[in-house]
Order: structure tokens, then C-alpha cells, then sequence
């Protein structure tokens, strides 16, 4: 399958190719065609699988040839990184369309984005934070929502961003379209996915794998107060290169840290 078989227009088709895409990933493949039939979406994909394009691409779609400068598509996603780098995909993925976006995010002084604003945009992406700022002081108006992606709703749970989340959704029309993504999918989330999304469709990738090839793994079975023992043992046999070594608290890494200099 290419492009070519989704359906798209010719400006994304142009802006897709540019972008140096030939073929769709599996969440594009699987979601493009949903997403322009009308459907909510519920997609369990990390970042990597190329699920900007799979939501961003057919809502440019949809929203093309638009005249208002309304904001009828609404991204949301947890950190100001995501804002910018969706920003920056949306807006290659727009190039040769009408549409425009803009992207808000806090932790920087809000006049770029309130002008951004009111020069009129069709598809905004933001934190949840600033755009509740911008909201309650009257910046933003999302009456006119016609498409909402909520991005990596288990990190937006996880960073406390639930009560946002729910304001912002308060604050969108019933009639919309909704896409949900989240690469886990614990109740809460699942909730949470019940609450916004109408009839959703499902949409699985497999997780990026993150492995290349060309490494070999090895899993040492420890016990607990062992894996000093071994992780020195290792260093001092087996491996003569730089070593990084990985630990699951900032605790943990000091006592490992404090072991190995120990150690010398
Ligand atoms: P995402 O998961 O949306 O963050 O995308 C991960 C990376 O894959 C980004 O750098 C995209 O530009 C790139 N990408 C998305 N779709 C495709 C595709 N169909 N072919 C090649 N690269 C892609």
C-alpha cells in the first residue's frame, strides 16, 4: 500500500512525499481511512509509529478548502516537546493547503501565541495548562471544534493533568469528532476514553521496537542483593568498552554510582 491508495488529495499526497514518506505506517494505514469516514478512534501507539501523520493528515483533510479562521481542530498533548514537534509536522503536512495552525505552550511568555492566535487558525496544538490560561482569559474560543485529539493520555494522566483534561472537555461542542491516543491503557485510561470518544473504533500498533539488530542482549537472573555484586563482577571480566548503566530511581543511581567508585 501507498499514499496513493488513501484517498488523499493531491496537496497532501505533494507535502507527504516532500516529507520524504513513501509508505504508510500500520497505524496510518489503519487510521487514515477511519478518521476520514467520520470515525472516533481509540489508538493504543507510542510516539515513533507515526501516529502524528495518522491523525493530522486526514483532519487537514477534512478541514481543506475551509474559509473561516475558526479553530475547528483541537490537539491536545502533554508537553511542551510534543507541542512543537506536531506543530512542526502539521505544518509540513498543511504546506501546500489553506490550513493553518499555531502552537501554545507554557513555561515562555504568552504574546507570540495570542498574536499567532489572532491571526486566525484552523488547527491549534497545545498544553493543556496554557491553553486553559488562554481560554480564561479569552483568547481561544472552541465553539467551533469540529475534530479533538487527545495525545498521550496516559502520560497527560500521569503528569496530573486530569482535571484539565476534563475542563477543556467541558468546554468543547458535544458534536465532534474525537481521536484518542495513548500507548497504554490501564481502566483509568480506558475511563477516561469512554468519556470523550462516541462508538470508537480500535486502533493497535505494536510498540516501536527499540532494539537494533546489531546488539546482542543478555539477562543475568539476580537477587536483589546481588546485583552490585554482579554488575562489578561484569565490569571487571566481561567488558572492557564505556558503560552505561541504567537505574529505576535517582537513589538507586547514587548507590550504584557510590558501589562502583568505591570499587574504583
Ligand atoms: P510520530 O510517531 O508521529 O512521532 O512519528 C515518528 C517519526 O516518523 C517522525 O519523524 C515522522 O516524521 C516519521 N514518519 C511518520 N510517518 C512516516 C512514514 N509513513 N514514513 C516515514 N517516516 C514517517
Amino acid at each position: 500500500m501507498t499514499f496513493n491508495d488513501l484517498n488523499l488529495s493531491k496537496p497532501l499526497l505533494d507535502a507527504i512525499a516532500e516529507a520524504g514518506y513513501t509508505h504508510p505506517t500500520d497505524i496510518q494505514k489503519n487510521a487514515i481511512p477511519l478518521v476520514l469516514n467520520g470515525h472516533d478512534i481509540i489508538g493504543s501507539a507510542q510516539t515513533g509509529t507515526g501516529k502524528t501523520a495518522a491523525f493530522s493528515v486526514p483532519i487537514i483533510q477534512l478541514l481543506e478548502g475551509e474559509t473561516t479562521n475558526k479553530i475547528e481542530a483541537l490537539v491536545v498533548t502533554p508537553t511542551r516537546e510534543l507541542a512543537i514537534q506536531i506543530g512542526e509536522n502539521v505544518r509540513q503536512y498543511a504546506k501546500y493547503t489553506s490550513i493553518k495552525s499555531a502552537v501554545i505552550f507554557g513555561g515562555v511568555k504568552q504574546n507570540k501565541q495570542v498574536v499567532d492566535l489572532k491571526k486566525g487558525v484552523h488547527i491549534l496544538i497545545a498544553t493543556p495548562g496554557r491553553l486553559l490560561d488562554l481560554l480564561d482569559q479569552g483568547f481561544i474560543n472552541l465553539n467551533h471544534i469540529k475534530y479533538f485529539v487527545l495525545d498521550e493520555a496516559d502520560r497527560m494522566l500521569d503528569m496530573g493533568f486530569i482535571h484539565d483534561i476534563k475542563r477543556i472537555i467541558s468546554k468543547l461542542p458535544q458534536r465532534r469528532q474525537s481521536l484518542f491516543f495513548s500507548a497504554t491503557m490501564p481502566p483509568k485510561i480506558k475511563n477516561l476514553a469512554n468519556d470523550i470518544l462516541y462508538k470508537p473504533k480500535h486502533v493497535r500498533v505494536n510498540p516501536v521496537s527499540s532494539t537494533a539488530e546489531t546488539i546482542t542482549q543478555y539477562l543475568y537472573r539476580t537477587n536483589k542483593n546481588l546485583k552490585h555484586d554482579v554488575l562489578l563482577h561484569l565490569l571487571k571480566t566481561e567488558i572492557d568498552e564505556p558503560v552505561l548503566v541504567f537505574s529505576r530511581t535517582k537513589h538507586g543511581a547514587d548507590r550504584i554510582s557510590r558501589r562502583l567508585q568505591k570499587a574504583r
